[in-house]
């Protein structure tokens, strides 16, 4: 077997044992990311001079004893993550040169921890997108079939690690940028409760929304990076002061007798592809086989998530991304000598077409005159589906869904017509929008051998439970054993 294939509890157990160096390791998955990445496009920059400095760092640290979960693990991380001194792109042209003079919290954590990071990797611009073909610079291609898209916004965090290229890495989830490239590349992500993750230090979109979350080979390489990365932070002032709990200690319990619920509304779903129906349906009969018990629930207000969330997100969007004026951050186009002209040129030329029209739309919602109509609309409906949310929980210890309607499809098959793919996030917005994590498994495969992954929501600060039932899930199954041939 080669390094780059291991888990992170393998490498971590060899690395313990002095079986294998960090070094080694490391100059494994640097010569796979050589390999493959002209094949994925799954970079941005590859920091390999950092990597090895950290492996021999981390070596030296292991020969003292002195070792962490993460210690000596190469990860990589969605290009929206300030590392000091790296160049952090947010898979826009805007940033092309910006180099983040301190470290996101998360980086802090990984650091502390001991893990080796190889790169930064591509997203859809400003993290807007579900197939990565708004990067600023290339699209990401799935490594099950390069002629699909891998998913978006982390579409380089699930490529990464589906093709071994770090053993795993940090996404971050506004909508679903996860859950839904986890699933169309055949890995685990999971989108932790609102407040879990520190956000600071992350490039912002929709900040009432996005979480920083971990994509992994298994269930349990997740429970481990949400170990490192979760808690209270000062400097995020929505992170929750709330103990982390060892996300490890509840893999392998017995889930005999928890109830999980099955939303009604989301099985007439229009658009469901046949294939990830009947996958998800044979996950709720294993789950039912190892002894959970499956309810029906109801989400009345699903239909309105979508038009809920693409009035927030942009809104939020639009504030957010006003810093962007060739002034403070990024490019400037230096030919202007008006100001006005100055920031309109700037944001004209760098900004692609989706955050143009994002930035247009959440402009004209929050506008004087129509903020009530559309934004104060959008945020009582909000609290609607949150209410769903509360009520089902009532009866049911966790919601299982399809994370996606249909399995990764080929690139440039949606991409003029946003209206399509704003819909395809019918599923996994609402997490968001309610706060609740979830999180992607690995449930089969469409009869193309495209992943199809199985969506686990839970209560606010139940992403033990969320784990336990994947965990068990995972034992019962071996999708997740499948691997790309490359
Ligand atoms: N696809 C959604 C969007 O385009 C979600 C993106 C995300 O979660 N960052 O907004």
């Amino acid at each position: 077997m080669n390094l780059y294939e291991l888990t992170i509890k393998e490498a971590a157990s060899l690395l313990g044992k002095k079986e294998i160096s960090s070094k080694e390791l490391t100059r494994s998955v640097i010569d796979r990311i050589n390999a493959v990445e002209n094949k994925i496009d799954a970079f941005i920059t590859i920091t390999e001079e950092l990597a090895m400095k950290q492996a021999e760092e981390a070596d030296a640290a292991i020969s003292k004893g002195d070792i962490m979960p993460l210690t000596g693990i190469p990860m990589a991380v969605k290009d929206l993550l300030c590392l000091k001194g790296i160049k952090t792109t947010c898979g826009s042209k805007f940033l092309e040169n910006f180099v983040p003079p301190y470290n996101a919290t998360v980086m802090e954590k990984l650091q502390k921890q001991g893990a080796v990071i190889v790169g930064k990797l591509n997203m859809d611009e400003f993290a807007m997108g579900s197939t990565n073909e708004n990067s600023g610079f290339k699209p990401v291609r799935n490594p099950w079939d390069l002629s699909r898209i891998p998913g978006g916004s982390s579409g380089g965090s699930a490529a990464s690690v589906a093709a071994d290229m770090c053993l795993a890495s940090l996404g971050s989830d506004t909508g679903g940028s996860i859950r839904q490239p986890a699933s169309h590349c055949g890995i685990v992500g999971l989108k932790p409760t609102y407040g879990r993750v520190s956000r600071f230090g992350l490039v912002a979109f929709a900040s009432s929304l996005d979480q920083i979350g971990p994509l992994t080979k298994n269930v349990s390489d997740c429970a481990a990076v949400m170990n490192a990365i979760s808690g209270y932070d000062p400097k995020d002032s929505t992170s929750v002061p709330k103990d982390v709990p060892d996300y490890t200690a509840c893999l392998g319990q017995d889930i005999a007798g928890m109830k999980i619920g099955i939303p009604v509304e989301y099985q007439s779903s229009e658009g469901l592809d046949p294939d990830v129906e009947n996958a998800v349906s044979k996950a709720v009969k294993t789950l039912e086989g190892i002894g959970a018990e499956c309810v029906e629930v109801s989400l009345p207000h699903t239909s309105y998530a979508v038009a809920a969330y693409y009035v927030i997100a942009p809104s939020e969007a639009s504030s957010n991304l006003a810093r962007y004026d060739g002034v403070r951050y990024g490019i400037r186009d230096k030919d202007q000598t008006d100001l006005i002209k100055m920031y309109r040129s700037s944001r004209s030329d760098g900004f692609g077409q989706e955050v143009q029209r994002r930035i247009i739309i959440g402009t004209y919602c929050l506008s004087a005159g129509y903020y009530d109509a559309y934004y104060g609309k959008a945020s009582e409906v909000r609290t609607l589906i949150t209410q769903d949310f509360e009520k089902a929980f009532e009866t049911c210890d966790a919601i299982v869904s399809p994370v996606a309607p249909t399995p990764a499809f080929p690139i440039g098959q949606n991409s003029d017509d946003p209206l399509t793919l704003y819909l395809s996030d019918i599923f996994t917005l609402s997490a968001n929008l309610a706060g609740i994590p979830g999180m992607s498994v690995p449930c089969g495969f469409s009869r193309d051998g495209l992943p199809v992954g199985l969506q686990i929501m839970g209560k606010h600060f139940q992403e033990e439970k969320l784990l336990k039932i994947a965990h068990s899930y995972e034992q019962a199954t071996d999708f997740h054993k499948k691997k790309p041939s490359l």
